[in-house]
């Protein structure tokens, strides 16, 4: 489970890591008290949203609620937004790039890091590969000094240095994540260290555990979206019918909106949220719902689709075959409620296409 960055930085902070101070916004736009000025970026489970205008400074009070209307009211990078976090504008010196990750060969953590942290980071990486620190402990002396050395960050640093890593071994083993993912870590022009970014993969596997309450659920699932312009969307459960089902509609002459792997043992939640970022798609007239019920039963994805249908509004005409597990359960819940399925996925495509082209 992916959490969203204000998520991740609470997790950081809890074990003593240092974050810009912040304020979180919703679509009611509550009064800030975060001094100005200050950068508002959105809250959304991807990277690269620098790039694609989701990280804004603003230096006034009009520029704050002009900036936040429109962040909250327009679809990033393919999620709705609902949270925005402002943060106290930080004066860069240097942006680096750390996290701490599980290393499976090695049956360990391992610390990754690099001298050219921030929004290229991909290209960075390509020039030279990031440092790497194996633990297979806790973080000592010679954990800072290997960083230290390595990034070139001067003595007065060791213990700020010292302390972070800490704070990240701490979340990573307490929290049970897979990736603790500092980019960029900022040096300030006062040196100070700041976690200016977070992302946190948690170990699902692990919720047991805890007492997780996070935004985004786990749900398993996959969206990707292959063609904004697209009008006929999928959804499908596996990673294999999912593709089948987009080359269907592709080669029944339409254009395939997304890619949409539902995951094993649907959750109605998770349905709901997939059938919400669908209806985000500007062009999207039909959606195929492709599901062979193994370990999801169809009763289960045939009380989510009329979860979905009551919860989002502008919902497309639905094409929808479903087998399996609990199939004709899942067929009467939908009938009683006036939804057709239709035999099989090239049915399901011909008339999903039909009128769309
Ligand atoms: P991402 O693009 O989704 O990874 O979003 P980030 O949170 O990493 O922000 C992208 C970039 O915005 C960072 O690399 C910084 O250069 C810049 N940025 C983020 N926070 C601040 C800040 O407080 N002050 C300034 N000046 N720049 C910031
Ligand atoms: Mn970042």
């Amino acid at each position: 489970m992916r959490l969203l960055e204000y998520e991740a930085k609470q997790l950081l902070a809890a074990h003593g890591a240092q974050i810009p101070a912040g304020q979180l916004f919703t679509q009611d736009l509550n009064e800030p008290i975060l001094s100005l000025p200050f950068v508002m970026k959105v809250q959304i489970p991807i990277g690269g949203r620098g790039k694609a205008g989701g990280v804004r400074p603003v230096y006034t009070d009009s520029e704050f609620r002009e900036t936040a209307k429109e962040l909250l009211s327009n679809p990033l990078l393919g999620y709705r937004v609902n949270t925005l976090l402002a943060e106290e504008m930080l004066e860069i010196k240097q942006e680096l790039y750390l996290a701490i990750t599980v290393d499976r060969p090695s049956r360990s953590l391992v610390i990754l890091a690099h001298t050219e942290g921030g929004i290229d980071i991909e290209e960075a990486v390509r020039q030279s590969a990031p440092h790497k620190i194996p633990l297979q402990n806790e973080p000592d002396e010679s954990t800072t000094q290997q960083l230290l050395e390595y990034t070139g960050l001067t003595e007065n640093m060791r213990g700020p240095v010292d302390h972070l890593l800490h704070a990240l071994w701490a979340t990573c083993v307490q929290e049970d994540a897979l990736l603790v993912e500092i980019n960029p870590l900022i040096v300030t022009a006062t040196d100070q260290l700041y976690c200016a970014d977070a992302k946190i993969e948690l170990d699902d596997n692990a919720a047991f555990r805890h007492n997780w309450n996070f935004e985004q659920n786990p749900t398993g699932s996959q969206f990707v979206i292959l063609n904004e312009q697209g009008t006929v969307g999928s959804m499908a459960n596996g990673a294999g019918l999912a593709m089948a089902t987009v080359d269907a509609i592709q080669q029944a002459g339409a254009q395939a909106a997304n890619f949409l792997d539902v995951g094993g043992g649907t959750n109605a939640r998770g349905m709901a949220d997939a059938f919400e970022r669908l209806s985000q798609l500007p062009r999207i007239k039909a959606i195929v719902i492709n599901i062979f019920g193994g370990i999801t039963r169809c009763d289960e994805v045939a009380e989510a689709i009329l979860m979905a249908q009551s919860s989002v509004t502008n919902l497309p005409q639905l094409y929808i075959r479903l087998t399996g597990t609990n199939e004709a359960k899942g067929k009467e819940i939908l009938e009683r409620a006036g939804i057709a399925t239709l035999p099989d996925l090239q049915s399901c495509v011909t008339a999903a296409t039909q009128g769309t082209m």
